[in-house]
């Protein structure tokens, strides 16, 4: 379904992708519309497909059907004044997106990518979107680090999206969940994968259930994800 779009256009893509059913809200057509996806693509890219694309370091924007899934998901919980991380950050535009629908009413965003030069690039590429601003008003904070391990100076989060997949339950990341918050990660291995969603009660108990099948990069060591190997798509 959503795999048939082409756009010529960043807008051309977000409409076809609508009227495939593949952007079901109109708040996140809105922030995708905003959103260039060509400024976070390489320029050897076709951005306005609506596929996952090599960025380098054995590592994929994810495809445009997919950020899309994973911010309706999270859309109950990316209010004005959310709270938000975005772990394997890689391009930053899922970073962006999310930083537009929290940005009111002191929400935050940050995203968190180990391969430093991915983060750095990141950083660029936020900053010629329409999202630029909010990294210069630190509203969206983009750090190197082992997103395994969260991002415990801003925690607890509302909302928190894992970009790569981690093999078992993403313990740690459950324990920088707010009650009420929501955790959006693919787990399972390069063979089976889910799209897992995980919801904390008020009184702290977690619900998960399964979305979707998926394939994503795993969310795995620097070194490991270095050495040279087939690209995932
Ligand atoms: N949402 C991003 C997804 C990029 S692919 C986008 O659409 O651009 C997944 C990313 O996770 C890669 O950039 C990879 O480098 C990163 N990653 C993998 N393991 C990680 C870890 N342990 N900590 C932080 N980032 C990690």
């Amino acid at each position: 379904m959503s795999w048939l779009s082409r756009g010529t256009s960043n807008t051309d893509l977000i409409r076809q992708m609508q009227a495939f059913g593949a952007i079901k809200s109109e708040r996140v057509a809105n922030v995708m519309r905003e959103v260039d996806r060509g400024l976070f693509v390489p320029p050897s890219e076709d951005a306005y497909q609506d596929a996952p694309q090599p960025i380098g370091f054995n590592a994929t924007i994810s495809a445009p059907h997919m950020h899309a899934h994973c911010l309706e998901l999270l859309e109950n919980h990316l209010k004005p004044g959310a709270r938000a991380l975005d772990v394997g950050s890689g391009t930053g535009y899922l970073t962006a997106c999310m930083g537009l629908m929290v940005k009111d009413e002191g929400g935050k965003v940050v995203g968190v990518e180990h391969i430093k030069e991915l983060t750095e690039k990141s950083k660029q590429n936020v900053h010629n979107s329409a999202a630029g601003p909010l990294l210069e008003q630190g509203v969206i904070e983009l750090h190197t680090g082992d997103g395994r391990k969260g991002w415990p100076p801003h925690a607890l989060y509302d909302a928190i999206h894992v970009g790569a997949a981690a093999e078992d339950t993403p313990k740690e990341l459950l324990n920088q969940l707010k009650p009420g918050g929501r955790l959006v990660c693919p787990v399972g291995n390069v063979l089976e994968q889910y799209l897992m969603v995980y919801d904390k009660a008020d009184d702290g108990s977690v619900r998960e259930h399964t979305s979707s099948g998926v394939r994503y990069v795993p969310l795995t060591n620097e070194q490991d994800q270095r050495r040279p190997r087939g690209i995932f798509r």
